[in-house]
């Protein structure tokens, strides 16, 4: 068992839980190996609980991607936010950025063994900064890579989007037009009270700021319903919020309160069914709009990178805005980028059929 949950309730695990041989936190997994073999060999449950940010120096090599076209590299580890619902300050503990020269030395690594795409990982990735390299100058040298054909990152706070940012997705030509920007509410007062750190004009202004620069640019967001106290109004606010931006995507979470963070001393006075029913109102709403999106772009052609066997000659990828295109093809497409005219749409995916390779 590995993960922020081990790292927050520690050796408790062991004694509620005979079946894990093995207990590793959020930092030491270099240790990994050397406690699986322990534990193989009976020579007792492995437990490591230490806080060392070592996860840098995991070879890369020895890092398995699940997917063959797009692979994620870590730029930073932890998070020094205070959001009240979230358990990683806690459990990651305080940002630590890689030494630019890991990333990019990885990335280099990964386009040599075949992968045409990117992503780079943190918490709060744009909160970048190594020394005097920021989260744009960190894009622009991963972006120069000779060979990487696709570069995204996730997950972005609004808190540090700024105009360096929003020039560095204009004007690198392998950074796609996309960014999961997570808003959380729609409300000032859930807002304060998440200590998000951005108000509702802050965040449509970060939007605005985006839009202006990159006016095509497709935008995701997470929202969580039924926070402690979340009346009826504002959560009309997140709605409204929700319609005004229009996002390509929404992710809706009922709020669940977790353990060592500041909100689980507020009283989760939403109910289960409230809950339910507020996230079913966003999800409604939101797949109409996506809809509506995607089918605007039948007859449209889009570059797909083809990165999944769905079925029996059918593969499927992404744009570079990150929308999911169906179409016929086997496991040669894998990895290669080909024009596909979009020929159906639903709320969730195009289809499309293929019109020639471009490479
Ligand atoms: S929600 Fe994101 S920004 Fe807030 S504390 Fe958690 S990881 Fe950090």
């Amino acid at each position: 068992m590995g993960g922020c949950v081990a790292q927050l309730q520690g050796t408790a695990v062991l004694d509620r839980a005979p079946q894990v041989d093995v207990l590793v936190g959020t930092h030491d997994l270099s240790s990994v190996p050397d406690l699986v073999r322990r534990a193989r060999a009976g020579e007792g449950r492995g437990v490591d609980l230490d806080r060392r940010a070592d996860s840098f120096d995991v070879p890369d090599s020895a890092v398995a991607h699940s997917s063959r076209v797009r692979a994620y590299v870590t730029a930073i580890e932890g998070c020094n936010h205070v959001c009240s619902f979230c358990v990683v300050p806690r459990t990651r503990g305080a940002e630590v950025c890689r030494h630019p020269d890991g990333i990019v030395a990885e990335v280099r690594s990964l386009v040599a063994r075949g992968y045409p795409e990117v992503m780079l990982l943190g918490q709060t990735v744009n909160a970048y900064r190594y020394g005097g390299v920021d989260f744009a100058g960190l894009l622009a040298r991963v972006d120069a890579i000779d060979g990487l054909q696709r570069l995204r990152f996730t997950t972005s706070h609004p808190e540090h989007v700024d105009a360096a940012m929003a020039r560095a997705l204009r004007d690198l030509p392998r950074i796609c037009p996309y960014l999961h920007l997570p808003v959380q509410s729609g409300s000032d007062r859930v807002l304060a009270a998440m200590r998000r750190g951005y108000t509702r004009q802050e965040y449509l202004d970060t939007v605005a700021l985006l839009r202006a620069h990159v006016p095509a640019l497709a935008l995701t967001t997470d929202v969580i319903v039924g926070y402690p106290g979340e009346t009826e109004g504002e959560f009309e606010e997140t709605v409204s919020l929700v319609e005004d931006v229009a996002f390509d995507g929404v992710f809706v979470f009922m709020y669940s309160p977790r353990p060592g963070t500041a909100a689980l001393r507020l009283a989760d006075d939403v109910t289960g069914d409230e809950k339910l029913r507020r996230l079913q109102v966003v999800n409604t709403m939101q797949q109409r709009a996506q809809e509506g999106q995607n089918r605007s772009r039948i007859g449209r052609r889009e570059e797909v990178l083809v990165d999944t066997v769905t079925g029996e000659g059918r593969v499927a990828g992404r744009t570079r805005d990150f929308r999911i295109v169906h179409l016929d093809g086997d496991e040669g497409l894998l990895g290669q980028t080909i024009e596909v005219e979009v020929t159906a749409a639903g709320s969730n995916s195009l289809v499309g059929s293929r019109s020639q390779t471009s490479h």
